[in-house]
């Protein structure tokens, strides 16, 4: 958001009208629905695209969850879907999510699994491959549904011809049915238009929320004219409604909302939540099949209109101002897993884990001048400085 005291710029504001109005519509709007292969209580399914795949309209998001009675539960309710990734948790995910598959008894061609790996520069096809096997082996599964490249930032990272290759050979071995790519960075709608172009991408899985980017909502549609499923994750905005004081009066919920709010757009196929407890099931799952209210509408306005200033997009437009290199985009990031999500424990590995000088640590005895640099107006340098103390313990 460009502002100029109080003012914000024409762009801004046409963006944000749209993004108003898709609140509104999508809380009236048409519903696509289908039967679902196994019919968890209230669970709905919908197509993925063109792959010929259903998925159940709540995609369990197992990041950072190693807690198969809490996958068997989510079974229980009707969750087919499962979004992991060989490398979460060093791939203890992906194994915990085989147990409860094997645990459960469910038929293997009842569940859709979602997984993939982070491609580094330059990373070999073999590599690739290999990655995939290791995957199948802690899966328990001859077949991975979807396999993504994660993490995707620029369009150069949507045109890699190792993984191209990899992928297209280990679906000619039956071990991966549709290729995805998975992203949240800013600049994500360059990545996404690419991969549209390109036509070999069958599944696209990125943030969608009611706060950012209103121009997704237009992407969603050519990539449904093409057949691509969309699975998408991260509506909530941040997560940061404990903020707003009395936000969820009344006994509206906010998370509701938010997973209301993306289903009302037939595009998308399925919402990714990261469930971390079986209340977040019940919750969850009752949001499904139920239209957005006009109460819901408000409340998620209200979010939009007093978040929309402090709640970073990971766009890293602010970074080319900071002197020091720092990574101002995982930074945020990794303090909003620690401050919204309640994991602490992986955020702060995260944050050890970037390469030197590229944490927050200068921040403190810095002017910001990546302040002026936010085109959303938001408080860099704060932001900084907060998530420096929350990931490093260390006083600043
Ligand atoms: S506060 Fe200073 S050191 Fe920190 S990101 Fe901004 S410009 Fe860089
Ligand atoms: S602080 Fe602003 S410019 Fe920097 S990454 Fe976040 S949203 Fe983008």
């Amino acid at each position: 958001m460009k502002r100029t005291g109080n003012r914000i710029d024409r762009r801004s504001f046409l963006q944000l009208a749209a993004a108003t109005s898709g609140l509104a519509l999508w809380g009236c709007g048409p519903r696509k629905k289908e039967a679902g292969p196994t019919g968890g209580p209230g669970m709905r399914y919908r197509a993925l695209g063109k792959t010929g795949l259903k998925v159940s309209e709540l995609t369990f998001g197992a990041h950072g969850v190693d807690n198969a009675p809490l996958m068997r539960a989510a079974i229980d309710a009707g969750v087919t879907t499962f979004f992991t990734s060989g490398e979460y948790l060093d791939g203890r995910e992906e194994a915990s999510l085989g147990r409860a598959i094997r645990a459960i008894g469910i038929r293997r061609n009842d569940l859709v699994i979602v997984t993939g790996i982070t491609m580094r520069p330059g990373m070999p096809k073999q590599r690739i491959l290999d990655s995939i096997d290791r995957s199948l082996g802690r899966l328990g599964t001859d077949h991975i549904d979807v396999y993504g490249t994660f993490e995707v930032c620029t369009p150069s990272d949507v045109r890699d011809e190792a993984w191209f290759d990899a992928v297209e050979e280990a679906k000619r071995a039956g071990k991966v049915g549709h290729m995805a790519l998975s992203g949240h960075c800013g600049g994500m709608q360059a990545c996404l238009n690419a991969a549209i172009e390109d036509e070999r991408f069958e599944v696209l899985l990125f943030k969608y929320d009611f706060v950012s980017y209103p121009d997704q909502a237009e992407i969603l549609r050519r990539a449904a004219e093409r057949g691509i499923g969309a699975i998408v994750f991260k509506v909530n905005a941040g997560n940061r409604a404990q903020e707003i004081k009395d936000l969820e009066a009344g006994g509206l919920s906010f998370r509701q909302a938010t997973v209301k709010w993306a289903l009302g757009n037939p595009d998308v196929s399925s919402v990714a939540v990261t469930i971390t407890n079986f209340d977040r099931i019940k919750e969850l799952t009752a949001a499904v099949g139920v239209k957005l209210s006009q109460s819901e509408a408000d409340m998620l306005r209200r979010y939009r209109d007093e978040m929309v200033g402090q709640y970073c997009r990971f766009c890293r437009t602010c970074e080319g101002r900071c002197p020091h290199g720092v990574a101002v985009a995982d930074v945020m990031r990794y303090a909003m897993y620690f401050k919204y999500y309640g994991r602490e424990k992986e955020a702060m590995r995260r944050y050890r884990a970037l390469p030197a000088g590229r944490s927050a640590s200068a921040c403190a005895r810095c002017a910001g001048p990546c302040d002026a640099g936010c085109p959303f107006g938001r408080r860099t340098r704060d932001g900084l400085v907060d998530a420096h103390r929350l990931l490093d313990f260390a006083p600043v």
